[in-house]
């Protein structure tokens, strides 16, 4: 991996390094470690993840900034809008920030359930578009209606012909104001990349062309034709390449005019959904996105162009749903390291004796002896000798002091010739030693909660140390969270993951690592293995002057707030602990008191881990 961790791949020119630290890429490049000893200042411990406002805006202006200059360049007289779609993160932390930046721009909700939809009708600024799609039933569609009613610009999107005759019905029953229609199609054409399954013909959602007809039937026989106005796609999220989009528009570009060649007046938009893709990668040979915001814009546009001039037909308003490309930026999840699992093969920990093992007594020879010229070498040989140590000492000829010293040697040497093999060494050859001698590292997060598209889907995440990128990392990581669960592991890949740290000692000094681009998707879908909860979190806003504001703090959940969420009685886990207490023989009063006061502490407090 490069020096700067892959920064200029994935970074988005949002942070820069500057004295060995990542600072935000703004005026004052304030370093973000700085930020997060101040919210450390306040006696919070654990991992905390940071949203940054600043970044929400700049992703929404890149996508009306990159449309706009689009529409002009090809004199294009259909509208663009843009709607977020809420279940990439529905925090509040989030959502009422990304509502009041989008306000200029009219920028809109999109739900895919009744509580999203509810969410977005008490958040969505008035005159700005929501959209709803997913499997709807006649309360969903009844919140629709009720949502035109408080004088919305909302479109149902219908996934099926039941929906549509749902929406019919509900149309008799209530009052004058109704909701837009959108119908999903389904696209021959499909998606590419892990997320791929929304497209195609084989995909969950959308009407097939002969369900299109009779959708429009159903709907000029039901008078309602008319709030017909928008065709839905979505062919996946992460759409690593442009051409599954083309593809997918040039197909939709055709229906468009073909309904609207069937009558459909008053269909004017097409919706590309989402799918803008984020460049997560931190080595250049593993990067996925293979086209930029500025090509996506200018290919839709240009595309619906030129079908809408084949077909006479006017050209449609676009409307996009990206979700993964606006959020994922904004939020950088900060989590201390309590250990590297090496850090105990200190030189003071050997009890060599008078009369040592001979290959004891070789490894103490190697480890004094390794220098540049011979660090290669002298690594093999250690190795191979600290096998024969563990064979030795199971057929009993070596004792357990011996196989520590040999463990420590070990380590020791290992450090050494990492350390002086650097640069030296051949880039392949370093990498193969580093993957057989990986350091480990233990930080205070859980991986479950805070990464889920790890665990679940092996995605990858940039992580970076947030100090010392002035010193060269030496040790090859694998980074360990603190569930006891096996998963719980970023191993070390020399080509998909080959993260080096440094080798702190962090007894004596405080070493955080920052992941980044975890704003889409990971909060809402991380999960309380072992009763972690979300960690702390909170909003961090630039100041003109160069300083910065650090609001909305929102500490991690407590444990008995845990408990609760999980629906226990926590007065009965409360009062029971209590009166084992006190029912104990053990203990005097004074005791009791003193522990009674102890659990109250431990309950209300969160789970992370102090030991820092
Ligand atoms: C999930 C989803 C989106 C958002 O996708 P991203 O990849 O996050 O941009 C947009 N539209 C629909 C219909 C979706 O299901």
């Amino acid at each position: 991996m490069n020096s700067d961790y892959g920064l200029s791949i994935w970074g988005n020119s949002n942070f820069v390094i500057e004295a060995g630290k990542v600072c935000l890429n703004t005026d004052f490049r304030p370093p973000i470690i700085d930020i997060v000893k101040e919210i450390r200042d306040d006696g919070i411990r654990g991992p905390i993840l940071l949203r940054f406002p600043h970044l929400i805006k700049k992703q929404i202006v890149e996508i009306y900034k990159n449309f706009e200059r689009a529409k002009k360049e090809f004199d294009y007289s259909g509208n663009f809008n843009a709607v977020y779609p809420l279940k990439v993160n529905q925090y509040p932390g989030f959502v009422k920030n990304l509502v009041q930046i989008g306000k200029p721009f009219g920028y809109g909700l999109e739900a895919g359930s009744k509580a999203e939809l509810l969410l977005a009708m008490a958040y969505n600024n008035f005159g700005a578009p929501i959209t709803v799609n997913g499997f709807k039933d006649k309360e969903l569609i009844n919140i629709g209606f009720i949502a035109s009613e408080m004088g919305h610009d909302i479109t149902l999107t219908i996934e099926g012909l039941t929906e549509l005759e749902c929406i019919i019905e509900t149309a008799k029953e209530r009052f004058d104001a109704k909701p837009n229609i959108g119908l999903r199609i389904r696209l021959h054409s499909s998606g590419s990349g892990i997320w791929a399954k929304s497209g195609g013909i084989n995909s969950k959602f959308g009407l097939t062309a002969t369900e299109l007809i009779e959708a429009i039937n159903l709907l000029k026989e039901a008078n309602l034709l008319d709030q017909f106005t928008m065709i839905h796609f979505h062919i996946g999220s992460q759409i690593n390449e442009i051409h599954p989009l083309k593809k997918a528009l040039t197909e939709a570009g055709h229906i468009y005019a073909e309904l609207r060649k069937m009558g459909a007046n008053n269909l004017k938009a097409i919706n590309l959904g989402g799918g803008l893709a984020v460049e997560y990668s931190q080595v250049k040979e593993n990067t996925v996105r293979n086209y930029t915001l500025r090509e996506y814009a200018n290919d839709v546009v240009f595309l619906l162009k030129t079908i809408a001039e084949s077909k006479n037909v006017a050209e449609p308003d676009i409307f996009i749903e990206s979700g993964r490309y606006v959020a994922a930026n904004h939020a950088v999840l900060v989590a201390p390291v309590l250990e590297l699992f090496s850090q105990e093969y200190a030189e003071e920990k050997l009890v060599l004796g008078k009369e040592n093992p001979p290959l004891i007594t070789e490894l103490y020879d190697l480890y004094k002896s390794i220098k540049p010229t011979n660090a290669l070498e002298y690594l093999h040989d250690a190795v191979a000798h600290m096998d024969s140590v563990l064979t030795l000492f199971d057929l009993g000829y070596v004792n357990l002091i011996d196989r520590s010293n040999g463990e420590i040697l070990v380590h020791l040497i290992m450090k050494k010739a990492v350390a002086m093999l650097g640069n030296k060494q051949n880039y392949t050859d370093l990498l193969k030693i580093q993957d057989e001698v990986q350091e480990r590292y233990l930080v205070n997060f859980s991986l479950f909660q805070s990464l889920p598209d790890f665990w679940g889907l092996k995605q990858h995440f940039p992580i970076m140390p947030l100090e010392k990128l002035d010193e060269r990392p030496t040790r090859s990581a694998s980074l360990w969270d603190i569930t006891c669960d096996s998963d719980g592991e970023i191993g070390f890949h020399p080509k998909k993951n080959p993260l080096f740290l440094h080798d702190v000692d962090v007894e004596k000094e405080e070493y955080f690592l920052g992941f980044f681009l975890v704003g889409a998707y990971q909060e809402v879908l991380g999960m309380s293995h072992n009763l972690f909860t979300h960690p702390t979190e909170a909003t961090v806003t630039l100041k003109d002057d160069g300083g910065f504001d650090i609001s909305d703090v929102l500490e991690s959940q407590s444990v008995i707030d845990i408990l609760e969420d999980m629906d226990y009685d926590v007065h009965e886990i409360q009062n029971t602990l209590n009166e084992r207490v006190e029912k104990s023989t053990i203990l005097d009063d004074k005791q009791k008191k003193h522990i009674l006061g102890e659990l109250y502490l431990f309950l209300n407090d969160n789970g992370y881990l102090k030991s820092e």
